[in-house]
């Protein structure tokens, strides 16, 4: 059995011991550290009109809100809710909008989150404009029915960064919402919260869970209206994150900050020693000087994240380094322990128009990593070898 939260007395606390307290927020009954999986569909009521506070699994589980709760602490929200993917949350979120209302999106966007606004979204009447938020191009996409600003910073997979504060003062100014992903950094790094967001989105799948090893998403809020709306949505539509997969995040927050300290500081040597090589032609890493968004990020992050971006010279080249790397695995998805190649043509952005992709600079010489947390020794002799 358990009691109501107990986080109130914890929000003092840093982002490093917040992550350890994951499983004080609700007492467990038998002291147990390890927050239990309370793998029950249903819970049964004392008497009429006698809840325990828990009725249906879909609707609310112990084990789910017990993370909803950390969630909503380390993003500084109000309330979180856990989904089955980070593409449920988005998709959840789009049901706040009718038909006819129109939402600028940024250029440079995780490719399913493209698929879903361009293939399930404009079926259903809603309206997207596309603009470069990393310059501002934001304000001249603006319409009578605009109803929301949707991003990522640093954007997948070219890193543009966007003055979170600075596009809130717009969206403040035209009463509407600003909704952010955060995948790329995690709380840990970023919360958009504090610079003026109305939503934060994660993908739990990445940096939250961070051991590849189980999918979910997130949406935290500050406002309790809402919140209100979107739980409405949540147990009717039923995306819900199941209670394994909720233990197994929890599980994972708790070397949350360890993990992004170590995984960043490997991208920061990693960026700075792939400079140096022949036959790489770019390397984008907003934790570089010479980044555009550099300087922003240090304003508005405390750290640069995991993910880098760089160019080779040849398709040839990019093509046999996805062949020959052994450390590093070829693999969709990222912010686990392991560092992973991707190849955003044929993999992440493989459903976005030719033109957008040209247009943001996705070419096929273009790869994507995420920088794990192996010995930075052995990433660089893996380069050297593949690069060769
Ligand atoms: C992976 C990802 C998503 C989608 O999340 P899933 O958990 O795979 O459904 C959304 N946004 C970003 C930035 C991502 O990296």
């Amino acid at each position: 059995m358990t009691t109501d939260c107990d986080c109130a007395n914890k929000l003092t606390y840093t982002t490093d011991t917040l992550c350890q307290l994951s499983d004080k927020r609700i007492k467990d009954q038998w002291g147990a550290l390890s927050f239990p999986i309370y793998q029950s569909a249903t819970f049964a009521h004392r008497g009429l009109g006698e809840s325990t506070g828990f009725d249906y699994t879909r609707m609310q589980n112990p084990t789910r809100q017990q993370l909803e709760y950390v969630l909503a602490t380390l993003e500084h929200g109000n309330n979180a809710l856990a989904f089955a993917s980070g593409m449920a949350a988005i998709a959840t979120i789009m049901e706040l909008f009718k038909p006819g209302d129109h939402i600028i999106i940024d250029s440079d966007l995780y490719g399913g989150s493209i698929r879903l606004f361009n293939e399930i979204n404009k079926k259903n009447g809603l309206e997207f404009s596309t603009a470069d938020f990393s310059r501002c191009e934001y304000r001249d996409c603006y319409r009578e029915n605009t109803k929301a600003v949707y991003l990522e910073t640093p954007t997948n997979p070219m890193m543009n960064v966007t003055d979170i504060k600075k596009l809130a003062e717009f969206t403040r100014e035209k009463g509407i919402l600003l909704i952010v992903d955060n995948t790329f950094l995690s709380p840990y790094f970023q919360t958009p919260l504090d610079l003026g967001a109305d939503i934060v989105i994660h993908s739990g799948t990445k940096f939250l869970g961070g051991h590849h090893d189980t999918i979910g998403g997130f949406v935290i809020v500050k406002d309790q209206v809402l919140e209100e709306r979107l739980r409405f949505i949540y147990k009717t539509t039923g995306a819900c994150l199941s209670p394994f997969d909720s233990w197994l995040i929890l599980r994972g927050i708790r070397t949350l900050s360890i993990r992004m300290e170590r995984a960043a500081e490997n991208t920061m040597k990693l960026a700075e020693y792939l400079k140096t090589k022949e036959h790489i032609t770019k390397v984008i890493y907003p934790g570089l000087a010479e980044h555009p968004g550099h300087e922003i990020m240090k304003k508005q992050a405390r750290g640069f994240g995991a993910m880098l971006t760089f160019e080779v010279d040849s398709v040839e080249l990019a093509e046999s380094i996805l062949r020959d790397v052994e450390l590093i695995y070829f693999a969709e998805s990222l912010g686990g322990t392991e560092t992973l190649i991707t190849y955003p043509i044929t993999q992440t952005h493989a459903d976005v128009p030719r033109d957008q992709l040209e247009k943001n600079g996705i070419n096929p010489r273009v790869l994507r990593l995420s920088v794990g947390i192996e010995g930075i020794e052995d990433l660089k002799t893996e380069f050297d070898r593949i690069l060769r």
